[in-house]
């Protein structure tokens, strides 16, 4: 279980007993974190912040634990802030600053000097905040009684987002394939990836996965057949294509388990020694968590990962899907998403199913893929383009809706969405922005989110809705 440190500031001008109250209210707020972020993080208290060796100390623990995903502050008294710049100094991890105070409502009749200077966060933590400002730390502020559910909401939002930067900054991308030739908007600066995300993304020789592949038993893939037809209904007779896909699978994820990998991308343009073109194994590993991009996207897939990673334990569903065709009727316009292929089968409305149909791309065997409608709901569409000298996210608020009627002659599976605030605005914002045809859809995770993860993150952010 991953955790977060909870350090508190205060200073020694105010006697024993202040710092007593200052760790019993700590502590009391601790257990609440605990019991309100449980199934999220652990949240574990730090000694309280008195002078600049405790604050340094403390972030040190903090970014030494790889268990550590982030830092909570909050300053319950004043905490002269320059005691906080070498500990500061320290962190490279997600921080928060909460906003709060140990009491609810002010005791109007028995206030005095001594609860004032105990309980004075809206003045320490101005202090505190300037600092963080003024050192240009990307952080986020949650401002409110720590009881009431709105703050509880946002701190659990922090959580997630911190969890899925700590993933992100061990995430292994490989690519088997290069970028798809002549394609733009896939490509992007590896480099640049691995600094500021974590993303270590590497070429490996498809080659290498193929004689994983080939190496795969009659036995394994009869099992991994028994869990298809356990999750998806089988909906040809072409079975020997749906055991090449089996076997697909079980290579691959042979490959990525024995690597430590959490993302890949493939290209239909380096297909050697495959007889398909991934398409049920690339889907139910999707279905896994695992994070896919087509056509050699290696940040469409290392994003999808990281934005399962953050919706883990929400209702709803996230993942990869590429801009299609539109329905143009006027004042209705809607987008059909899918792929030639590779749609996760978590947005699937009902049970998916396995079908074998040709692919006119690749020249190779038609390959099996899962087929099914799309789940509806409200949701977002994010996608990440390099620009140049910086990457930008773009997030875009859509509408996911049941399709108008039925495609009876569309072999692969889809979505459709309702683009916000209307079709124009959407889709023409999206395209100023530079945003790519490859993008997560989510149903799951909200634009507070991303906006939070590209602060975090220190990245250029483009909102749409
Ligand atoms: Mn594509």
């Amino acid at each position: 279980m991953s955790k977060l440190y909870f350090i508190v500031g205060s200073q020694d001008l105010y006697g024993e007993e202040c710092l007593k109250q200052v760790a019993a209210d700590a502590a009391e707020m601790t257990a609440f974190f605990n019991e309100k972020l449980g199934d999220i993080v652990t949240v574990e208290l730090l000694p309280t912040v008195e002078d600049s060796p405790t604050c340094i100390a403390n972030m040190r623990k903090a970014q030494c634990d790889d268990d550590c995903v982030g830092v909570i502050t909050w300053m319950h008294t004043f905490s002269p802030a320059k005691m906080w710049i070498k500990g500061l100094q320290e962190l490279r991890k997600p921080l928060l600053h909460l906003h709060t105070q140990a009491n609810e409502k002010l005791p109007y009749d028995k206030i005095d000097m001594d609860f004032m200077n105990l309980n004075q966060a809206a003045h320490g933590d101005r202090e505190y905040g300037f600092i963080v400002a003024r050192m240009g730390i990307p952080h986020e502020v949650i401002a409110g009684f720590y009881k009431h559910d709105r703050v509880v909401s946002e701190m659990k939002r922090f959580a997630r987002v911190a969890n899925a930067i700590a993933f992100s900054r061990n995430l292994k991308v490989a690519s088997f394939g290069n970028n798809m030739r002549e394609v733009a908007v896939t490509d992007g600066d590896r480099v640049e990836s691995q600094i500021r995300y974590g993303w270590e993304c590497n070429y490996f020789a498809l080659g290498s996965v193929v004689a994983k592949i080939d190496a795969v038993t009659e036995a394994e893939i009869d099992a991994q057949m028994a869990e298809y037809e356990s999750k998806y209904t089988m909906n040809t007779d072409n079975v020997a294509a749906v055991r090449e896909q089996a076997k697909y699978e079980v290579g691959i994820k042979k490959f990525l388990d024995e690597n430590g990998i959490g993302a890949f991308a493939d290209t239909f343009q380096d297909l050697y020694g495959l007889r398909q073109l991934p398409g049920i194994a690339a889907q139910d590993l999707m279905g896994q968590g695992i994070g896919f991009g087509p056509e050699g996207d290696y940040k469409t897939s290392a994003l999808s990962a990281v934005l399962m990673k953050m919706a883990e334990g929400l209702p709803g569903a996230t993942g990869f899907i590429e801009d299609y065709t539109y329905d143009l009727t006027e004042g209705q316009e809607l987008e059909l998403a899918s792929h030639m292929l590779e749609v996760p089968p978590s947005f699937a409305a009902s049970k998916p199913m396995i079908e074998v149909h040709p692919l006119g791309i690749g020249n190779k065997e038609d390959p099996a893929r899962l087929v099914f409608d799309g789940v509806t709901g409200d949701g977002i569409q994010v996608t990440m383009v390099d620009m140049g000298d910086r990457f930008r996210i773009i997030c875009a608020d859509i509408e996911l809706v049941k399709q108008p009627e039925p495609m009876p002659n569309l072999p692969v599976a889809r979505i459709m969405y309702r683009h916000k605030p209307d079709f124009a605005t959407g889709t023409s914002e999206w395209i100023k922005a530079g945003g790519a045809h490859h993008s997560v859809v989510s149903t799951a995770l909200t634009r507070a989110d991303i906006e939070l993860f590209a602060r975090l993150t220190g990245t250029e952010l483009v909102v749409i809705g």
